[in-house]
């Protein structure tokens, strides 16, 4: 089987798309729109390893879109898409070059699997494959002098043949190599256009539908309203945990460092508010309890900072296919009080989870100094969460 890169172009600035942050690294669905388009080939058997093209500036925001993905590091890009293709090639040829490339803009995510093996199946007998669509709407040539409130229609453009160039587009290495050095300094805007220069066949195969260009806001919207929709396994979990009081001066509550006059008694941090939430989440997944996958008796978790934790089973419902969709932590105890962390303790879980703040909550009660959490020998924590996993295929 011949070895296959995937190299995800991701340098541009989004201009258009209104807002600082670039749209290959805005949120969707819970993971970054980069971290989307990565993940679509790294899980794909024909595919041998990704690397992306970046815009050095956007190192930091770069590190965090695909964080726990174990990428390599990533190729600085050029001022032009063109010229951010041909260094990811020259990086993949200075490193032994593979037989095939496919190449894949950063800001589509909802690639899908058949639609990368079509075009790697293509490039058996082909030297270029690219995914597209064959266009449906009727084609209109606006008038020579248009304003945009007064745009008026001069023909109707045949569309016979006519097709939407998306990608991936998929090369035989060398082939695509020797096409970018020989296109240099010019300003294509796909790879598959820097083919035909050079004379290379470049073959038609079906993309799937929805497999669009986050550019605008609005496709952004569109595309979270598409990966919702397949996410229809909606579940709830619930968790429950209680620390005892010991010696110290402060404790760890829902990732929040709380100045106190004692400490937790615990093996980790003891930060009942995440534990609860963990359990939660994994209750949701059906895939056990806290203790199960980290247990008190290694000693490695001694003193952890239980975001590990949480993160751990963030990473459990991501590798479903499924995202957090809601969080609720209420802590029951006197004190310490909860109130005034309250707005650090929601954006620090949000953090964790990599979720919008809006769908945490934390809450507190007490227990009318009855019990143990009355005679404030210890804190307690219940939590519920909600997870959204796609249905199984078949
Ligand atoms: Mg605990």
């Amino acid at each position: 089987m011949p070895s296959c890169v995937a190299l995800i172009v991701a340098a541009g600035r989004g201009a258009r798309f209104g807002t600082d942050m670039p749209k290959q690294y805005q949120t969707l669905a819970g993971r970054s729109v980069l971290a989307r388009s990565v993940e679509a080939f790294r899980h794909h058997p024909r595919v041998g390893s990704v690397r992306v093209v970046i815009n050095p500036e956007h190192r930091d925001l770069y590190d965090r879109a695909v964080a726990g993905l174990n990428l390599g590091p990533p190729v600085s890009g050029g001022d032009t898409r063109q010229q951010s293709v041909r260094n990811g090639l020259e990086a993949l040829a200075s490193e032994g070059a593979p037989d095939l490339v496919l190449i894949h803009d950063g800001a589509r995510p909802l690639v899908d699997a058949d639609t990368i093996g079509r075009v790697i199946e293509a490039l058996t007998d082909a030297p270029g494959a690219i995914a597209a669509t064959p266009l449906a709407d009727t084609l209109k040539r606006e008038a020579a002098g248009s304003v945009a409130a007064n745009t008026v229609v001069a023909g109707t453009v045949d569309r016979t043949g006519l097709w939407r160039a998306r990608t991936p587009q998929g090369f035989r290495f060398p082939d695509i190599l020797a096409a970018h050095r020989d296109a240099a300094g010019l300003d294509l805007t796909d790879d598959a256009a820097v083919a035909e220069r050079a004379g290379l066949a470049v073959r038609l195969v079906q993309s799937n539908p929805d497999n669009l260009k986050v550019t605008h806001a609005y496709d952004l919207a569109r595309a979270e309203r598409l990966i919702m929709a397949e996410l229809g396994d909606i579940r709830t979990g619930t968790g429950f945990d209680v620390h005892a009081f010991t010696e110290g001066d402060h404790v760890m509550l829902c990732g929040v460092r709380i100045p106190h006059d004692r400490g937790f008694l615990g093996h980790s941090d003891a930060d009942v508010g995440l534990h609860a939430l963990t359990d939660a989440i994994l209750g949701a997944i059906g895939d056990g309890d806290i203790g199960h996958h980290f247990p008190p008796s290694d000693p490695k978790w001694r003193g952890a900072d239980s975001a590990v934790f949480l993160r751990h089973a963030r990473d459990l419902v991501r590798a479903r296919g499924g995202v957090i969709a809601h969080a609720d932590v209420t802590i029951i105890c006197e004190r310490p009080k909860v109130g005034p962390h309250r707005p650090a303790m929601v954006a620090r879980i949000a953090d964790i989870m990599e979720i919008a703040p809006d769908r945490v909550s934390v809450k507190a009660t007490t227990t009318e100094q009855l019990g143990f959490t009355g005679r404030r020998e210890g804190v307690a924590a219940q939590a519920a969460a909600t997870v959204r996993l796609p249905f199984p295929k078949g």
